[in-house]
């Protein structure tokens, strides 16, 4: 059985959700061409003490930054830098936070400037692949009903789904039972209940591998083939009848 939240622990992290969403906006409003990705990192760290949470990547597993910047053929985990964006790149933003005990995650990811067609696309059913993932999630469905619907949406795209990294419970920690694959798992996984907070983040990847190699610092996932690759997530709660998006 999965963690339950409490009504009370929900809407803790509606609010911080929220404040979360705030921040990416504000963060994916200034990536354009000459930024670098510590700079982000700068204004995520201020913003989010400034509102009185705290950035839970940092120092996780001795991740170094508040906010992961993953630029192009890296899917997630990238460490932000000094290398400032270029006109074409993708530009993903994940960042997760823990505010008043509890804990939220969500990430997009960023064009900028002007982007080929094939990187649009990506962008654009990478991210229906989130809405299609949050429409599953309901009591009685099955977190991997999530996947299930989210590979039969990109399908016919030809774009590769990563199977390597999927979605997670989270709230209490930033980790949490159970993964929730954004592919055809194969077998249940566990049945949704009101309660149950998950992390939704489809990951795809434009060439048509599923494959991802890590970065030569053990951190940056990459694309196998070096292909662009794409990132949406939100944190979501199973209510009675339906769902919460808690990051908005
Ligand atoms: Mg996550």
């Amino acid at each position: 059985m999965f963690d339950k939240k409490t009504q009370a622990e929900i809407e803790i992290l509606q609010e911080g959700g929220h404040i979360l969403a705030g921040v990416l906006k504000h963060l994916a409003d200034l990536a354009k061409v000459g930024v670098t990705g510590l700079e982000l990192d700068k204004v995520a760290q201020e913003m989010i003490i400034q509102a009185g949470a705290k950035p839970s990547f940092k120092g996780y597993h001795g991740f170094p930054n508040a906010l992961c910047v993953s630029v192009n053929q890296t899917v997630v985990h990238g460490i932000p830098n000094n290398q400032v964006f270029q006109n074409g790149d993708l530009v993903g933003l994940d960042i997760g936070m823990e505010y008043k005990g509890l804990f939220t995650d969500m990430a997009t990811t960023v064009a900028i400037g002007e982007v080929s067609a094939t990187s649009k696309k990506l962008l654009e059913v990478t991210k229906e692949a989130l809405n299609i993932g949050i429409a599953q999630v309901k009591p009685g469905k099955d977190i991997a009903d999530i996947g299930i619907a989210i590979e039969q949406y990109v399908k016919p795209f030809g774009f590769g789904i990563v199977r390597d990294l999927t979605g997670h419970g989270v709230g209490r920690a930033v980790h949490e039972d159970p993964f929730v694959p954004n592919f055809t798992y194969g077998q249940k996984i566990g049945k949704m209940f009101p309660g149950l907070v998950i992390a939704i983040e489809p990951m795809l990847i434009a060439g048509s591998t599923h494959k991802v190699k890590i970065a030569k610092d053990n951190w940056a996932v990459n694309s196998a083939d070096s292909s662009f690759t794409a990132h949406f997530e939100h944190t979501v709660a199973v209510t009675e009848n339906g769902h919460l998006i808690l990051t908005k």
